[in-house]
């Protein structure tokens, strides 16, 4: 595409990188929760994409979660918002529930000294109260397309003083069938505005959501585009499907682990797992889309708070989790897309954690695995454990 240019982003951000936030020039009130929060330097998203949005840049964050992408676009809104009228003056919209909560609470979280409101606008919970809170009036709006139109429709909130988009993980809004729902939202709000567009990957179809609602955009890209969090060790376990189930136990058992992710392709399979683990005396739970939103949330919360230490998800937990600590993910079964793996293993090694990301590998996922492997670019170790491996296994 000819008008988004990464070499200017290259060029503004070896003009200036910034090392504290303080670099950042950032409102006074946002360093005092920033230190609260306890962070001693912005991470490279943030050190890039900061000074451009300040400067009211239209961005392009090709950045997965995990790099501080949300800090990235929520700080310098903050910035912008703090001392200027009360009216809502931001709009970020998001593909999940999840996501949805987590980017509401990074806002009161950055925004705990400022006089900043926000509300998240999400479905699957009764429309009243997100309709109470918006008509009270508020700064800003985190959303799901959905959700959002429902309150545009009976016009719970104005977007007429609306300053600042933010399409966070866009490709998977795109994946989830949003384009509708952001075009309608989009043909709703005033034209000069700042948009920032958040994507872990950049397929046609962002490329062209792009170019239809960035002004110049700068591209700010972390590392190489599909690179895996650093931090994290990988490691591909060769096995026969129907072994999975003895391994994953025996991996559980003969380890202690705080707390463990496991991916699962099927809701069904989700629920399997759960059952298989609890026969072997492992307390674990189960979020899928089956669950209701209360369930999702208080599986989510009891994995936050180490009530269950092991939580076994389909994608719709995938992106949209924000899970600091978490010392293990496991793809039970190889994901169906390369970019999915990276996705994954961004709930791991979040910002500079150490985390681990075993994945099991049936004969039939071989060329999958492969697939991921060229997509970031390096070999994943494979570590055989005897009696599963199926060399072994052929040999028995
Ligand atoms: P995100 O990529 O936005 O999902 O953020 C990933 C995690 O990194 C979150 O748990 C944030 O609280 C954390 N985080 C964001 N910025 C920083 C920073 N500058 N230093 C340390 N941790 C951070």
């Amino acid at each position: 595409m000819t008008d988004i240019s990464p070499t200017l982003a290259q060029a503004e951000a070896a003009a200036g990188p910034a090392l504290t936030f303080a670099d950042l020039e950032l409102h006074p009130l946002i360093l005092g929760a920033i230190a609260d929060a306890g962070y001693t330097s912005p991470t490279p998203i943030q050190r890039d994409a900061i000074p451009l949005a300040r400067r009211g840049r239209d961005i392009m964050g090709l950045a997965q979660t995990g790099t501080g992408k949300t800090a990235a676009f929520t700080l310098p809104i903050i910035d912008r918002l703090i001392d200027g009228p009360r009216r809502t003056r931001a709009l970020i919209l998001t593909p999940t529930r999840e996501l949805c909560v987590q980017v509401e609470e990074s806002f009161r979280k950055y925004a705990s000294h400022a006089p900043i409101s926000v509300v998240a606008v999400y479905g699957g919970v009764p429309l009243d109260p997100q309709e109470k809170k918006l008509r009270g009036g508020v700064d800003v709006v985190v959303a799901t397309p959905g959700r959002r139109i429902d309150h545009l429709e009976r016009q719970n909130v104005v977007f007429d003083d609306l300053e600042v988009l933010v399409l966070d993980e866009a490709d998977r809004m795109l994946d989830m069938g949003f384009a509708p729902q952001i075009n309608n939202i989009v043909g709703q709000i005033p034209v000069y505005r700042q948009t920032l567009l958040f994507s872990a990957t950049m397929p046609p179809e962002v490329e062209a959501l792009a170019r239809k609602y960035l002004r110049k955009p700068v591209v700010v890209q972390v590392g190489v585009r599909s690179a895996a969090a650093s931090t994290v060790t990988h490691a591909v376990y060769p096995v026969p499907r129907e072994k999975k189930n003895a391994l994953l136990v025996d991996l559980l058992t003969s380890k202690v682990h705080d707390s463990v992710l496991i991916f699962s392709r099927t809701k069904h399979g989700a629920d399997r797992i759960v059952r298989d683990l609890e026969k072997a005396g492992l307390k674990a739970t189960a979020m899928h889309a089956d669950k209701t939103q209360a369930q999702r949330t208080r599986a989510l919360q009891d994995f936050k708070d180490g009530v269950t230490s092991v939580l076994v998800a389909t994608d719709i937990a995938q992106r949209g989790l924000d899970i600091s600590g978490i010392t293990h993910v496991i793809n039970y079964d190889v994901p169906q897309q390369a970019e999915d793996y990276v996705h994954r293993i961004g709930r791991t090694g979040r910002a500079a954690k150490e985390g681990d990301a075993y994945t099991f590998m049936s004969p039939d996922e071989i060329g999958m695995v492969r697939t991921i492997e060229r997509m970031i670019g390096t070999p994943i170790p494979r570590v055989s454990v005897p009696g599963y491996d199926f060399g072994t296994v052929a040999a028995d």
